[in-house]
């Protein structure tokens, strides 16, 4: 007596709850040894299918022991069914069950894929199979371009592809007419001469005479059968059990797959990567143009020197809003501060704007008032005559530098303005020369539209009162300039016994102008990010879309020896995958942007790292939004899944 292969004990398969409970197996005791061909038979409902995918390990019983190879696989986790599965299983479905997008070969080799076989040994065991099945030919047909009978045959093959002991057919001639049907039922028999163990689920008698031993079930129970037959053939001979798939292989797999399954649904992917690439490119082209905008505004500020001290009249913001605090700078602050240590030069100023009058020629723009050393503070040069000199201050002298907007305003040749008179307010002024042009500030205004007074011949021709707008220190060793700060503040604070203005400096104000522009880097990128954010939300729909749609294909996955994990390894993978490729995409796009924009005079500064930050949050994204969808696709029960339409 050969040993129990399959041995059920009172076993009990309980579907549903309460009153819509169904009792799809009832007590069933049952023991099949080796090399058996047993065919089961019964009524539509009768329970053969539950049966069935009990012994095959997709479904657990509610009650009662199953043991294979007198194992008890009530204690064995989902992996660990898996795994029996693949070694010891091969199902043949009435409904062939096969992957519609992939190749007839590739369709047989997915039990050994995830066995752990590698690529070449697994081709060439396909191919053997299926030349010995008649398919000599067909590796590369699609399973919608062959026969019912043809197709049932790729399932045989898959179903011997690991060398299965036991082949479970579930009614699989239901779906062929009489000729393939009998072909298939040789085939079968074949199979079962060859020593492996065969159970078949048929309605049809003729069918079940075939076997050797018939056993019939009536609601969940067993209400005949005709006994095992003593066996005189050859037991079948197991090849070495295989290990489980490395990581490395089970990776390289998921990613063939995912790619087959994006190719599968073109349209649908590439919509799903132009959310990641748009997010993406967003990504790269705005923080390109924060980082630009931010790069030049530095220069220019860099380009006004850091050796500078300014003071401005108002202490307390509130001080200011009421006007108080404006007339509080002297001409005698700025000789005092003038004094002080490391002091190059400190030179008052008062600015305003007034109507300057040649001839027919007028025009209105800002005039100021400074002191000899002007040039020096400012880092300005002149390009016709001379600037003004301290005995003009002095004497207060009408003269006048103009700016290059200025001076063009009222000449038609600039250098010719030089010795020419100017009438400001009334009152004619001498042109002494004309600065060199500029350009625009970082804040925007024309440097160049200036004209430059005395400050003595201002307050008392111009402006009308005696305070300055503004004293500007420039200091000569900078790394003390805090000190200097601090003595200016105190000489000041001493000569107005309150403290009714600021004092900044240059490296303070580049500061601010810095955090300004962070955050706009900040909010450009915010931006941009939830651009990303939209797209890794749209991946997230279509994958969930995709694990509904092949549930199916998770099914005989499953079925064919499939882990939790090799599917949410899988479907995890195709989410990084489209992110990965929609990163790339994008961050091409984002150039191409950058690169539009550059033509179009926009600042750009492209780096590496927003780039690099677009494209590892893109995969992150993957990851993210990819790991639900697959974990329940991994989470599926291998029989529900094999019945979704
Ligand atoms: P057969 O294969 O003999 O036609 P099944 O084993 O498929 O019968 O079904 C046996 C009984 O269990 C039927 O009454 C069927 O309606 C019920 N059944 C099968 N699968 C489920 C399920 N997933 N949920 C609820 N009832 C089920
Ligand atoms: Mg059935």
């Amino acid at each position: 007596m050969s040993e129990p292969l399959l041995q059920l004990q009172s076993i009990t398969r309980v579907y549903g709850k309460d009153s819509a409970e169904v009792r799809a197996l009832d007590g069933v005791d049952l023991t099949i040894t080796e090399g058996e061909f047993v065919a089961i038979v019964g009524q539509s409902g009768s329970g053969k299918s539950t049966l069935m995918n009990l012994l095959g390990c997709l479904d657990r019983p509610t009650a009662g022991t199953y043991r294979i190879h007198g194992q008890d696989v009530s204690k064995m986790d989902a992996d660990g069914l898996a795994s029996l599965r693949r070694r010891t299983f091969g199902f043949v479905f009435q409904r062939y069950n096969l992957l519609a997008n992939v190749s007839a070969l590739e369709n047989v080799e997915i039990p050994a894929v995830y066995a752990g076989v590698r690529q070449s040994e697994r081709k060439t065991r396909a191919r053997e199979l299926l030349a010995r099945l008649g398919l000599n030919g067909q590796e590369k047909s699609r399973p919608g371009q062959l026969s019912g009978g043809q197709q049932q045959r790729v399932a045989v093959a898959r179903a011997l592809m690991n060398d299965a002991e036991v082949i479970l057919a579930d009614e699989p001639t239901g779906a062929l007419d009489s000729g393939t049907s009998r072909e298939l039922l040789e085939l079968l028999e074949g199979l079962h001469q060859s020593g492996r163990t065969v159970i078949l689920i048929t309605h049809d008698q003729k069918v079940a005479a075939r076997a050797d031993r018939t056993i019939e079930i009536r609601d969940g129970k067993i209400i005949a059968d005709s006994g095992a037959v003593p066996r005189s053939k050859p037991c079948f001979e197991h090849r070495t059990a295989r290990t489980s798939p490395s990581f490395i292989l089970q990776l390289t797999e998921s990613i063939k797959t995912a790619f087959r399954s994006l190719r599968a649904n073109l349209f649908r992917t590439a919509l799903t990567l132009l959310g990641v690439v748009i997010g993406v490119a967003a990504v790269v082209a705005m923080l390109a143009v924060g980082q630009g905008s931010q790069r030049d505004v530095m220069a220019r500020f860099e380009d006004m020197g850091a050796n500078l001290l300014f003071v401005r009249p108002g202490g307390d913001r509130g001080a200011r809003m009421r006007g108080d605090a404006i007339a509080t700078l002297t001409l005698e602050d700025a000789d005092a501060l003038g004094e002080l240590d490391n002091v190059i030069a400190a030179v008052p100023s008062r600015s305003g704007s007034a109507t300057l009058r040649r001839g027919n020629a007028d025009h209105r723009g800002s005039v100021e008032g400074v002191s000899e050393d002007w040039l020096l503070a400012n880092n300005r040069r002149v390009e016709y005559g001379t600037f003004f000199t301290a005995e003009d201050v002095d004497r207060r002298v009408g003269v006048v530098v103009l700016g290059t907007t200025t001076a063009g305003e009222l000449f038609d040749n600039v250098s010719d303005a030089v010795g020419e008179y100017v009438f400001l307010s009334g009152a004619p002024f001498e042109i002494a020369g004309v600065l060199e042009e500029k350009g625009a500030s970082s804040f925007g205004s024309d440097q160049d539209d200036i004209a430059l007074i005395p400050i003595t011949t201002g307050m008392m021709r111009v402006f009308g009162s005696s305070y300055l707008s503004s004293i500007t220190i420039a200091v000569e060793d900078t790394d003390v300039i805090s000190t200097t700060e601090s003595e200016a503040n105190t000489l000041l604070l001493d000569r107005h016994g309150t403290e009714d203005f600021r004092i900044r400096n240059t490296a303070s104000i580049l500061e601010s102008v810095q955090q300004t522009q962070n955050s706009f880097s900040m909010l450009l990128g915010a931006v941009a990010s939830i651009s990303l954010l939209v797209g890794g939300i749209g991946v997230m729909n279509i994958m969930l879309v995709s694990v509904s749609e092949r549930t199916r294909e998770i099914g005989v996955r499953m079925a064919t020896g499939a882990r939790r994990s090799d599917i949410l390894v899988q479907f995890i993978v195709e989410a990084v995958v489209v992110c990965a490729l929609g990163g790339m995409i994008g961050i091409l796009s984002g150039f191409g942007i950058c690169a539009i924009l550059v033509n179009l005079g926009t600042s750009i500064a492209i780096t590496p790292l927003p780039a690099i930050l677009a494209f590892s949050t893109a995969f992150l994204t993957g990851f993210v939004f990819g790991f639900l969808p697959a974990r329940n696709a991994s989470r599926l029960d291998p029989v529900r899944a094999l019945s979704a339409e």
